[in-house]
């Protein structure tokens, strides 16, 4: 049987399939710097179990030799001449034992579960923790291939399996076997005839158990997948409500949710139905093998007093003792066997859950570190694109051949329409990908040759998605730059011309700007992003769209602050609004991935080529772009949709 193919889809299939025993793999490296708490659990696990086998063991003793002269009192282990004389004195004794077997009991349980909670709970810390800081590095073309909820799901659902069978499974399994083998031989040793009738529903209970488990799996999966998509229906619809009101969808949505809440509780019903008929059926199975071993045993014990031989084809003595014995450790044996299917489930759980988050940590890294890499040092600034090829996809190219070289201190603006690849082109600059073929360099250091941090801390970067955290105003500005003080973060503010809305929200810079900064505008949130980099002073900077969602005035007291900022730092930009950018020292026309005119706003205009088309266009001189234009941007849009699909 396959058992990590027991649970849902593995995402990471093809790095399992390659891939050592997923939870050998955990225990050889998570198990280790954890091998005290596992030694504690298991230890703790055997010597519980065993203190908890000791009551009915004494009473089954105190049974045959105080109540009925079956036999001497005696203990295994200790002198007869230390044991009491007396039948009152031999109960003392026997209770005060049970008492320690109990308060010894209670004792090993508390360092069995301390054992097995502190081992789950060091490895799900540690391995969450190392998938985190693993997917965080994996370059950006993971991340669109994969849906942020499956990595939230590995990150979560998968580490809180694992963490439940390392705990609970874990701490079961042991208790279980030390059980399951303790009272076999205890049984077996004071009758193995009755011990056989005793034992033998264990078997048909496992099995019973096992095709429980079997059909209830793939129910239970459909339920997860149900829960599912009614989370993300839900979640859609939340986000998305000013625009279900605004087209006047509220029915149409109410029907979607209802299908998706009537699927789940099919499958729920479902599920349902299949797991209240188990337990009944196994009370059934238990209750067969109690009432045969009460029947027969009682029999016995009662044949042999009479007759001083056994019943039916036994043969030899049970003693009421025995009897009771084995009526105490029937009750406790049985029951629990239903746990074991439990256990295997927990384990292929575990199984699935753990080559996932291996099969995570060993993606490998498209843009790997060179071991050698030095340290950027960025002297004057001067940025060298040199025939610089490159592709999502690596068969069909999203810029081609591009080549300009950008003086220290100086300004080159990327232009040319949507889908031209002007984000790529700076995407490659800070290493969001490594180029297909050709260079990039700073201060003649291939980008390639230096570390990542330190490109990342030289190269600033502002684009059209502002992104900003959950947490206040001030520490979206200082993100990454953590040291800044107050002053410096309002003096950033200023020049972002972010200050004034700052004040004026109810707790100026400590106000929390709610979950990705839904309580700001579009505009503000852009501020505050040109502040983060203001605030970063980096030698280069990008700033990609960095003022589309500003309104013109806003636009111009920003362009201002910029201008400042840029004014002796190497600066990339992509500007919507071809005003912003005129002034740049160079200006590079991008169209379907290569370079078709570069030159300052002047030379470009006498040109008449596609920028001056497009100025035309902003400018209010011509109404559109002229179709030759238009129609090459559709052409070469739709051809890298057909290769995506
Ligand atoms: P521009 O900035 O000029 O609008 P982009 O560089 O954003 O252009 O995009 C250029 C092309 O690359 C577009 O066709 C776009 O669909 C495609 N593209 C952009 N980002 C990705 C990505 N992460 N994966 C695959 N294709 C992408």
């Amino acid at each position: 049987m396959d058992v990590a193919t027991a649970d849902e889809d593995d995402p990471f299939e093809e790095q399992r399939e390659n891939a050592e025993d997923p939870m050998r793999r955990l225990f050889v490296e998570y198990g280790g710097e954890n091998r005290r708490a596992f030694a504690v659990g298991l230890l703790s696990s055997v010597v519980a179990r065993v203190l908890d086998l000791m009551p009915p063991v004494l009473l089954a003793l105190a049974v045959d030799s105080i109540f009925y002269d079956e036999r001497p009192f005696s203990i295994p282990l200790v002198p007869e001449a230390w044991l009491p004389a007396t039948r009152t004195g031999q109960l003392y004794l026997s209770a005060g034992l049970i008492a320690f077997a109990f308060f010894g009991g209670a004792a090993f349980h508390w360092t069995r579960n301390w054992g097995w909670n502190s081992f789950a709970q060091h490895i799900q810390h540690a391995i969450r923790t190392d998938t985190y800081d693993k997917m965080q590095r994996l370059n950006m073309d993971f991340f669109a291939d994969k849906q942020t909820g499956e990595m939230m799901s590995i990150l979560s659902n998968d580490v809180n399996r694992l963490e439940r069978f390392l705990n609970d499974g874990m701490n079961s399994a042991f208790r279980l076997g030390v059980m399951v083998v303790g009272i076999a031989a205890i049984l077996l040793y004071w009758n193995w005839q009755l011990a056989i009738v005793t034992l033998g529903v264990v078997p048909l209970i496992a099995y019973f158990t096992y095709r429980f488990i079997k059909t209830i799996q793939p129910k239970y999966a459909e339920v997860r997948s149900s829960v599912g998509q009614v989370n993300s229906r839900l979640e859609n619809n939340l986000g998305g409500v000013q625009v279900i009101k605004t087209s006047n969808t509220e029915d149409f949505e109410s029907e979607r949710v209802e299908d998706v809440s009537q699927g789940y509780f099919d499958a729920n019903w479902d599920a349902i139905g299949t797991r209240i008929k188990f337990f009944p059926a196994l009370r059934v199975m238990a209750g067969i093998g109690f009432v045969l071993t009460f029947v027969l045993g009682g029999a016995w014990v009662l044949t042999y007093q009479a007759t001083g031989s056994a019943p039916l084809f036994f043969s030899g003595e049970l003693t009421p003792g025995q009897f009771v014995g084995f009526i105490l450790f029937t009750q406790r044996f049985i029951w629990p066997m239903a746990q074991f299917g439990q256990i295997i489930n927990m384990y292929q759980r575990a199984y699935a859950s753990s080559a996932r988050l291996f099969g995570l940590m060993d993606e490998p890294s498209r843009i790997a570190e060179d071991p050698d890499a030095d340290e950027l040092v960025v002297s004057d600034g001067r940025v060298v694109y040199d025939d610089v090829t490159f592709g999502y996809d690596e068969d069909e190219p999203i810029v081609e051949d591009v080549s300009f070289e950008v003086d220290g201190g100086e300004t080159l603006a990327l232009v040319g329409p949507t889908g031209a690849g002007k984000s790529t082109v700076l995407k490659l600059l800070l290493r969001m990908y490594d180029v297909d073929e050709g260079r990039i360099a700073i201060d003649d250091q291939d980008l390639r040759d230096v570390t990542i941090p330190s490109l990342r801390e030289r190269v600033g970067y502002v684009s059209q998605d502002t992104f900003l955290f959950y947490g206040t105003v001030a520490e979206n500005i200082t993100y990454g730059t953590f040291d800044a003080t107050r002053e410096e973060i309002v003096e950033a503010a200023k020049m972002a011309e972010a200050h004034d809305f700052i004040s004026n929200l109810p707790e100026g810079y400590d106000t929390e700007v709610g979950e990705r900064g839904v309580k700001l505008s579009g505009g503000q949130r852009q501020r505050i992003s040109i502040a983060r980099a203001i605030l970063k002073d980096p030698e280069i900077l990008v700033l990609d769209e960095a003022t589309s969602d500003v309104d013109t005035e806003t636009e111009m007291l920003i362009q201002r602050s910029l201008d400042e900022l840029t004014e002796d730092r190497t600066t990339f930009a992509i500007a919507h609004r071809l005003s912003t950018i005129k002034d740049a020292d160079t200006i590079v026309v991008l169209e379907g991935g290569r370079i078709v005119e570069r030159g300052s706003h002047e030379d470009l205009l006498d040109e008449d080529g596609l920028y001056a088309h497009l100025w035309g266009v902003q400018a209010g001189e011509i109404d559109e772009l002229p179709d030759e234009f238009v129609e090459r941007a559709a052409r070469r849009q739709a051809r890298i949709e057909a290769t995506d699909d």
